[in-house]
């Protein structure tokens, strides 16, 4: 983590905050302190997802979150509950994410009767106009199109971001080029990431612009995409994302 990106950090949390004391500490050891705190929140998280299974987990809320750590006996200190609400409720522009807020609360819940699993695929899309989209999809494109990503509840987003944040050495800027922070995510509302069956990464790369299953997407204007090439609000182009629902963009 550079200084700048340490003290945005710090702005985030708060003066009281971990992050404000660790500023005082020049050198390395304010690097590895912060980096502790996410590896370590990985940690709990990755716990709480082999606790829940993956399926459940994209629609756990952060309550359940909080009392199935505690039931795995790795409780989250309130630093890194401080630090996750510092994440969902701080301006996410301060790093460069022009995305607008989704979800208003980090205690918002997924309803059950509100998201259809979708056999085989381990994620879940919301019922109405993103099952509806996704049918219309289905038909064009046939059997060569998989669902990669549905419904993402806030610590399922925040377990993402988590994860690209620490890739990223800590730096949220770069951290938000590739990925929503949680509470900003279209993922939670409604939006899905589709893909070709048998593609495994690649589908989240450009290369997926050049199967016949984007081309058919696009030649059937089915499709809107969300983060257009040079796009407002600070993302990369995700040829892959399917946009659902809100949002005022041309796109
Ligand atoms: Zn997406």
């Amino acid at each position: 983590m550079d200084r700048r990106t340490f003290l945005t950090l710090s702005a985030l949390t708060g003066a009281t905050t971990l992050f404000a004391q660790l500023d005082e500490i020049e050198g390395n050891k304010q690097i590895f302190s912060g980096n502790i705190l996410v590896t370590s929140l990985l940690q709990k998280l990755t716990i709480v997802q082999n606790q829940v299974g993956y399926v459940q987990f994209n629609i756990l809320s952060f309550d359940e979150l909080l009392k199935t750590a505690v039931r795995c006996k790795k409780p989250l200190t309130p630093q890194e509950v401080q630090f996750i609400e510092s994440i969902f409720y701080g301006d996410p522009r301060r790093y460069g994410f022009y995305g607008e807020r989704t979800v208003p609360q980090l205690s918002t819940v997924t309803q059950k009767k509100d998201v259809t699993y979708m056999d085989k695929t381990g994620h879940f899309l919301m019922r109405g106009p993103a099952m509806e989209k996704y049918t219309q999809i289905k038909r064009l494109v046939g059997n060569d199109l998989v669902l990669t990503s549905g419904v993402r509840a806030p610590v399922k987003q925040l377990y993402l971001f988590l994860k690209k944040m620490e890739f990223a050495g800590g730096d949220l800027r770069l951290t938000s080029t590739s990925i929503a922070p949680p509470g900003f995510t279209f993922h939670s509302v409604g939006d899905f990431d589709i893909g070709k069956v048998g593609f495994g990464q690649y589908n989240f790369t450009e290369k997926f612009q050049e199967t016949d299953v984007f081309k058919k997407l696009y030649d059937g204007g089915y499709i809107s995409i969300r983060y257009t090439t040079n796009n407002p609000y600070g993302v990369r182009y995700e040829p892959w994302h399917i946009k659902v629902t809100g949002g005022n963009e041309t796109a």
